[in-house]
Order: structure tokens, then sequence, then C-alpha cells
């Protein structure tokens, strides 16, 4: 019998097995298919303090890591299949095991949302991808674009930049979602270029299999039109892991964990931090701040409970 269970290894998790595993309760967290989270897929964090000159999102993830497991958290690279929240102990499938724990934190977060448009899907990993930091190197001096407007698409684009020729955003508006700084950097680099007002229709392959062009469509006047390009970026925001999730606890229409009074799920005992249950403010900082919180809940709870 755990006495904690953490699900996910981003920020919110690691900070949770921190101070779970400072309070003597000896985390178990399950990392799941993307030990770290999202951070592992960006570059440079500038904003997280406590790092004047910046931090590689990856190292961070592991000296976040590194510090809980110093406290005693014990860490699992499973994923979590299922969880039964009808009853206290809760059980949690990983692994093909079965566990059970007094409380749990999910801290599964979010992932890359998708445009849904036809080619896309058939051409991920020939042209198309979500992450520049990991598929960046192989578009060297080609033309790529980054379908988008807010911080994400800006930061995708900006890095582009150290390979591609030329970056090309497009967004669906005439004004960027993205924060005031980003949106300077991106208008200052000259490999940068904007197509205001404009949705994908659909990713076209050439003779060889590849991204060789985008159908862009006109919003204001409906005009379609064949944009050649060599690669594809989506950088249209996040949607939260909570399919494992479903029926099990209130989760809000877009499918994040609704919490109230700190980090309280509707399952007393059942915990949520970190961008499982933020679509707002979604930073790094803010979520390991509610991994804190989260932790502390769970301590109280026990506390409360036995
Ligand atoms: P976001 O702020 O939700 O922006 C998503 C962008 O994609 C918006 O411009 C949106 O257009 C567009 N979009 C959404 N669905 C679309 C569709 N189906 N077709 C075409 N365009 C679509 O998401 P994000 O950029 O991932 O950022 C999320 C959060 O993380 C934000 O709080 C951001 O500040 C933070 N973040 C910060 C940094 C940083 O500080 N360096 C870096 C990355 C992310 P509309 O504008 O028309 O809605």
């Amino acid at each position: 019998m755990e006495k904690v269970i953490i699900i996910g290894s981003g920020p919110a998790g690691h900070t949770a097995a921190l101070y779970a595993a400072r309070a003597n309760l000896e985390p178990l967290v399950f990392e799941g298919y993307e030990p770290g989270g999202q951070l592992t897929q960006t570059t440079l964090v500038e904003n997280f303090p406590g790092f004047p000159e910046g931090i590689m999102g990856p190292d961070l993830m592991e000296k976040m890591k590194e510090q809980a497991v110093r406290f005693g958290a014990r860490y699992k690279a499973t994923e979590v299949q299922r969880v039964d929240l009808s009853r206290r102990p809760f059980t949690v499938e990983a692994g093909g095991e079965t566990y059970e724990a007094q409380t749990l934190i999910i801290a599964t977060g979010a992932s890359a949302k998708w445009l849904g448009v036809p080619g896309e899907k058939e051409l991920v990993g020939r042209g198309v991808s979500a992450c520049a930091t990991c598929d960046g190197f192989f578009f060297k001096e080609r033309h790529v674009i980054v379908v988008g407007g807010g911080d994400s698409a800006m930061e995708e684009a900006l890095f582009l930049t150290k390979f591609a020729s030329k970056v090309t955003v497009v967004h669906r508006r005439a004004e960027l979602r993205a924060s005031k700084i980003m949106q300077q950097r991106a208008a200052a680099n000259p490999k940068i270029e904007f197509v205001w007002n404009s949705v994908v229709e659909r990713i076209n392959a050439g003779d060889n299999g590849m991204v060789k062009s985008v159908t862009l469509k006109d919003v204001n006047t409906g005009e379609t039109r064949e944009f050649p390009c060599d690669g594809v970026f989506v950088a249209i925001g996040h949607q939260p892991n909570t399919a494992f999730l479903q029926g099990q606890l209130e989760l809000d229409a877009a499918g994040y964990i609704i919490t109230r009074d700190g980090t309280k799920t509707s399952v007393p005992g059942v915990f949520a931090c970190g961008d499982v249950q933020d679509p707002v403010y979604r930073q790094a900082i803010t979520a390991a701040g509610s991994g804190c919180m989260a932790a502390i809940d769970a301590e109280r709870f026990l506390e409360a409970n036995s």
C-alpha cells in the first residue's frame, strides 16, 4: 500500500515528489510515456527563476528528479493504463501490475494538438512535426512553416531559424496571441515572415512521399492557394492528458481536471497539479508551484484520514 502515488513527471510531478518525499511519504512516481514531460521537448528555459543564464529544459527536469530521488522518491518509467477512483484505497494499473494508494496526485500534463487536416497524420515524420527541438535539425537550408500564433509558435519559429533558410508563420488571425517579447523577437528575425488570416486546409506530399506544400485558405476571402514548403510545424496549443480518467472525476468541457480549494479534485484523496488542471497559466514555474501544493494537500489529507 502506497501513501502517495504520483502520475506524471513534469515540473508538477517532480515537485510533488520532492515535497512528498521530504514529508516521509515515500512517493511512487509513474513517469509516463514522456518522462520529464513537455520541457524535455524544449531548449533553453529562460523564465524559471534561479537560472539567470537560462537552463536547458531536459537538464531542469533531470535536476528536479535528482532532487526528489535524493529525499526518497521512487520512480518507475511506466505509463499508467487505468485507475479506479471509486473507492479508497485507489488502484492504479501500470506496466501490467496493480498498485494501491491512499492518495493520488495527478500531474499528467498536456500534449500537443494537431490540426486534423488531410495529409497531416500520414506525413508525421515526413516533414510534419509538433516539435522543432526534436526535428528542426532535419530542415537545414529548407523552407518550413509554423502554424499558430501563440508563444509556442514563436518559440518554434525562432528555434527553426537556426536551421531553416526561411520560416513562415501561418496564423488564422491578423494578430498574434504570443507575449510581446516573443512577438518582438520573431518580428525582428529576418528569416521569419508571416502569413495572416490563413489556415492550412491540407498538407501535400511530393513523389518522394515527403511534404512539398500546404494548401492555404484565406479565412476572409475563402480563396485557396498552394504554398510550397519542406516542413510543417504545428504549434497550436495543447490538450490535457486525461483520457484515462474519463468518468472517474470531474473534468471541464476541454478535458482539464477541475480543482477547487488548492489542488483538490472532485474525489477526496485525489489531487491534481500542473497543466492537466491549468488551461490558463501553463508555465513550468506555476506547474512546480501547484505540485508543491498537491503534496501538502495530500499530506494533510493523510493526517486527517488515518
Ligand atoms: P496558445 O497560447 O493556446 O496558442 C495557440 C495558438 O494556436 C493561437 O494563436 C491559436 O489561434 C492557434 N490555434 C489554435 N487552434 C488552431 C487551429 N485549429 N488552427 C489554427 N490555429 C490554431 O498555446 P501555446 O502557444 O502552446 O502556449 C500555451 C501557454 O504556454 C501560454 O500560456 C504560453 O504563454 C506558454 N508558453 C510560454 C513560452 C515562453 O514563455 N517562452 C513558450 C511556450 C509556451 P488564436 O490566437 O486565433 O486562438
